[in-house]
């Protein structure tokens, strides 16, 4: 542990009630984005942790990113808040980021709790239920927690900090990518590294750093037949029906092993190295926790690796749904005229959008000519987004992974997210920074659900291993 650190870890220990009242007035604002009766509370919220930064001696401003379509109405989107601390060329220059808007959260859905008030668990497991507790604002009052106690010792801090909060991540943070661009030479200029605490750990126990995230691609095969649905009596039997072309065609994308059929995308797979094969093989899991988390035994295989693996580092597709289908209950004898059957495919290095989507559409085009129906096939890409991977051998990494060995006396895994977090990918992309995502919350915090929680040891050890690695940062050599 870097000796200049042990003061502030005193700190920590000697606030902890004040550290929760903080996290306690953050969940008590109902900071949800995505819905037009809370704009006050999100607009509230930006004021509140402005206040917050200003008071704890952060040179922060409240900027405007334009507008969006909230329920039919133009309103502001909510303000990206940024801030700066320290300016010595001598120390390294952290960018951190975190949202402080949340979701949605209605007593009725289920809440035990509750919802925009801080709860701590009446049985004393120290679980502090409300929503935002874990996402995001646990991780955001840990940074203002770090940021109080070298103000109050009168301590610098050992390396510049630049803050990014935005208040939109919950509903699609609409222009962060272009205020990211437009300020890529202004505020973010010469950032070092970056972090981000906005997931979870994999499991309830052992810490992690997360170095990458799979990317997706959203497809509809739409098949049109006849120009209106006919009856199954009277014309079963004489014309080409289109949900029997689209089944086969969905039939022929992944077989029931989980093995996808397209060829040559298993050859864009970048090749696992042995040093991530490590990484994996040391990860604190079992198949039985994805049997937990699934409610079913129906995993691929009893190996921990390929589980892993296939939740993580390589591709996998899945059918949705098919649009125009009859699937209400009965037995109506329609033939539908046109249908679209949904796939998605989960991108990792180095599948591209592009790459991909020209290997699907030509695949799908040249079984559909095989099946000598006259209906008309489109295959259309809906959204996509790139895969991310960190190089997780950055120092960076090394001080975070000290950093966790310092606070919670174990080395961390190190994991990959199945799904998306798109921000990373814009804060990689657009400023070309490391960036670091090291989760403060454990894996069953129910983040987007009812009973979000964040556990008092995890926010009191989250504050002490930010803080940490800030010292191990400032220390390690690049
Ligand atoms: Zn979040």
């Amino acid at each position: 542990m870097a000796a200049e650190a042990s003061n502030f870890l005193k700190y920590v220990d000697e606030h902890e009630e004040d550290f929760i009242q903080r996290l306690a007035k953050a969940v008590s604002i109902p900071s949800v984005s995505g819905n037009i009766g809370y704009i006050k509370d999100v607009e509230a919220m930006a004021e509140w942790l402005l206040q917050q930064l200003i008071s704890l001696g952060v040179k922060a401003e409240k900027r405007a990113i334009g507008q969006h379509k909230l329920e039919g109405k133009d309103v502001d989107l909510p303000p990206v808040i940024i801030g700066q601390l320290g300016n010595d060329p001598n120390k390294k220059t952290l960018l951190i980021y975190g949202h402080y808007d949340v979701q949605p959260a209605l007593y009725e859905d289920g809440w035990h709790y509750p919802c925009f008030e801080l709860t701590q668990d009446p049985s004393g497991s120290g679980r502090m239920y409300g929503r935002g507790s874990t996402d995001d604002k646990g991780p955001i009052m840990a940074w203002l927690n770090v940021l109080e106690a070298h103000q109050k010792l009168g301590k610098e801090l050992p390396v510049n900090l630049k803050m990014c909060f935005e208040g939109m991540e919950e509903n699609g943070s609409e222009n962060l990518d272009k205020f990211i661009e437009s300020e890529k030479n202004g505020f973010f200029a010469g950032a070092d590294c970056m972090c981000i605490s906005d997931n979870y750990w994999l499991n309830t126990e052992t810490p992690c750093l997360t170095y990458g995230l799979r990317g997706i691609n959203y497809y509809e095969i739409r098949v049109n037949g006849p120009d209106r649905d006919l009856h199954s009596g009277v014309f079963g039997g004489t014309i080409h029906e289109p949900m029997t072309d689209l089944i086969l065609l969905m039939s022929k994308l992944v077989t029931p092993a989980g093995e996808i059929l397209i060829p040559g995308l298993k050859d864009l797979i970048a090749p696992v190295t042995d040093e991530e094969r490590e990484k994996f093989e040391a990860i604190h899991f079992g198949v039985k926790d994805i049997h937990a988390a699934v409610g079913g035994d129906q995993t691929l295989t009893n190996d921990k690796v390929t589980t892993l693996m296939g939740r993580m580092r390589n591709p996998s597709l899945s059918l949705h749904g098919i649009e125009g289908a009859f699937s209400a209950t009965g037995s109506k004898t329609v033939i539908p005229c046109s249908v679209k059957g949904k796939f998605s495919i989960r991108l990792v290095p180095n599948l591209t959008i592009k790459s991909v989507t020209d290997l699907v559409v030509k695949y799908l085009d040249a079984e559909f000519k095989k099946l000598g129906s006259k209906n008309r096939c489109e295959v259309v890409l809906g959204h996509g987004g790139e895969p991310w991977m960190a190089d997780f051998t950055h120092y960076s990494y090394r001080a975070a992974h000290k950093a966790t060995e310092d606070v919670y006396g174990q080395a961390p895994d190190y994991t990959r997210e199945g799904g998306s977090i798109p921000v990373t990918l814009d804060f990689a992309d657009i400023l070309g920074l490391n960036v670091l995502l090291l989760p403060v919350g454990r894996g069953d915090d129910g983040a987007h659900s009812t009973d979000e929680k964040l556990d008092r040891d995890n926010y009191i050890r989250g504050t002490k291993l930010l803080g940490s690695y800030m010292y191990e940062l400032a220390a390690i050599s690049k």
